[in-house]
Parts: C-alpha cells; structure tokens; sequence
C-alpha cells in the first residue's frame, strides 16, 4: 500500500433502473456531493451506464459500471446476489435449484466477463452459509457489512455474522477479500434506521491515480479497507511489521484487533498509530478496527506466502 492516493467508493447501489427511489442522475450526484471519488451503480439485474458527457465537471464520481446479479429460488424466498463491479454487459441471474450451485453459477458468469465477483449479503433471508462461501470458486470479496437494515450484517440468534464468516472462509484456505457497502435504495425522503440510506457501508482504495483501470486493479490486488466511518490515513507493511495510522475525527479514539486462523485474537492494540508483528507461520492476519464513535473498518487479510 502506500501509493499517493486514497480514493472512497460504494460498490452496491440502486436506483430507479431497479428498486432504488431516485434516478441514477441523483445517486451519482449524491455520491459526490457527500465525498465519495468512485461509485458502482449496481442495479438488479441490470447494467445502468450513465453517460459522463451528461454530467457538469465534477458532478459525479468515477463510475465504474455494475450490476447486482439477483437470483430468487425456493419459490422466491431466498436471495443468491451477486455483485459484478467492472461489467459492461448484462449478466442474466441462475436458477440452479439450489443456494450453493446458484451462487456458483452467478460468479462464474460474472467473472466470464472479467468482472470481480462479491458475494452479497448472505445473511439475507439467511440464505447463505459459510460453507457456501468456502464451496465457492472464483468469488474476489465477501460482504462483510451492508448498510441496508434486512441484512442482519451483524448475525446474531445462532446465526453467524459475514466478518465471522469470512475467518471460517479464510481459515480454510480460501483466498476472498472482504468489502462494506450502502445496498442504498432510498434517497429522497426519510432517513432511517428502517430504510436502506446511502452513506453507511464503503471501501477505501489505496491507487497511484484516478482511473477506472486503477482502481480496478486495486480492487483485484487488495490494496484497500472497508469501512462505516473510521478513516484510516496509511497502512503499511514494513519489512515484517503491520503498520496502521489513522485520522481521528476530534477526539475519536481506536481499538484494532488483529486477528489470525478462526479469527482468533492475536493481539489488540490502542492508538492513533497500531504496530503489530504477525506470528511466524500464521496461515493469515487482518485487523478490525472499532472507534470510539461506533464505527469500524477492516483491513484485508494477509497471507503468510
Ligand atoms: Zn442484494
Ligand atoms: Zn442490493
């Protein structure tokens, strides 16, 4: 990490193209009036391509095109959704008669059109396991938080969370990045805890410059953490030492786990700036973090190799 720029992005939004309240004019112009450098418009089952020569200068971030690949088996009750950040060309969603070879079919597709392939929500409607996760091929990111409140982003009642999901993922040797998004659907009215509000959930990408082809590659590589409104400033590794800075915002104060196999706690450590030395022989490490405030990020796992 360490390249010049830090860029902020949602990857999971909706508009009038699908379920979402406002025209993908609006959401684009909301992204970049409330700070955001890059956007995914990822409508259901739906390919939403603004043209940039529309918009005034810096009215909309850098939109980088997608879709939500949404799948409903079982008589519809349960979701199998899969984002595709980076595709141009309409993917259609599997109906394979089953969660685990449905969610497979829906990464395979999207990944054919060189596209990266997250795994949304799985606990949406308690659709998918871990278990799921690990038998999936090919899948780049997990969510490991989505700001929309049907989600159950933080498990709970017997059932895991996606971040506790993603160690038993990771633990089994499967190599899948993790990202928080908004899935924002309402825009023009209320704002709620009741309603899926833009603004809750997003990565930061660590790039050398403002491109689509950049942060692509970021994206593909890792070189990035999610987060709900923690803002990290660097984060490094130096020869073998994990290093991460952050900018509070006033008197903001942070805890980091850093986190090995099962996600079991390695070490916690206070501060604004946190080193850690990762054990020999760790299979991964990676960090969350918790502020003072409520908020949280998530670094991206590191492997020993
Ligand atoms: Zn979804
Ligand atoms: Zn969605």
């Amino acid at each position: 990490m360490s390249k010049s720029r830090w860029l902020k992005g949602n990857l999971h939004t909706h508009t009038t193209a699908s379920d979402g309240d406002a025209s993908p004019e609006y959401v684009a112009a909301w992204y970049r009036e409330h700070g955001y450098d890059f956007l995914v418009l990822s409508d259901h089952n739906h390919v939403t391509i603004l043209d940039e020569a529309d918009s005034k200068p810096g009215e909309w971030p850098l939109l980088i095109p997608g879709e939500e690949v949404s799948s409903r088996i079982f008589d519809r009750t349960k979701p199998v959704h899969v984002g595709g950040i980076g595709l141009r060309t309409l993917v259609e969603p599997a109906d394979e008669g089953d969660i685990r070879k449905t969610l497979q079919e829906n990464v395979r597709r999207v990944v054919a059109e060189g596209a990266l392939a997250s795994i949304n929500h799985p606990n949406h409607a308690w659709a998918i396991t871990a278990e799921d996760i690990v038998a999936t091929e090919g899948a780049w990111a997990l969510e490991v938080f989505n700001g929309h409140p049907d989600i159950n982003t933080f498990g709970g009642g017997g059932h895991p969370s996606p971040e506790e999901m993603w160690d038993f993922a990771l633990s089994r040797g499967k190599r899948i990045l993790g990202v928080a998004t908004d899935d924002s659907h309402h825009y023009v009215d209320e704002f709620s805890p009741q309603l899926g509000n833009p603004g809750r959930g997003w990565i930061v990408v660590n790039v050398e410059k403002e491109s689509e082809e950049a942060l692509m590659e970021g994206m593909r590589q890792g070189d990035f953490y999610a987060s709900t409104g923690v803002n990290i400033h660097d984060m490094k590794v130096a020869r073998d030492e994990i290093v991460i800075e952050f900018d509070p915002y006033r008197a903001e104060l942070f805890t980091t786990v850093f986190r090995g196999k099962h996600g079991r706690e390695l070490a916690t450590e206070e501060g604004q700036e946190v080193r850690f030395v990762p054990p020999a022989g760790e299979l991964y490490v990676r960090a969350t973090v918790y502020s003072s405030r409520g908020p949280m990020a998530w670094s991206q796992p590191l492997f020993s190799d």
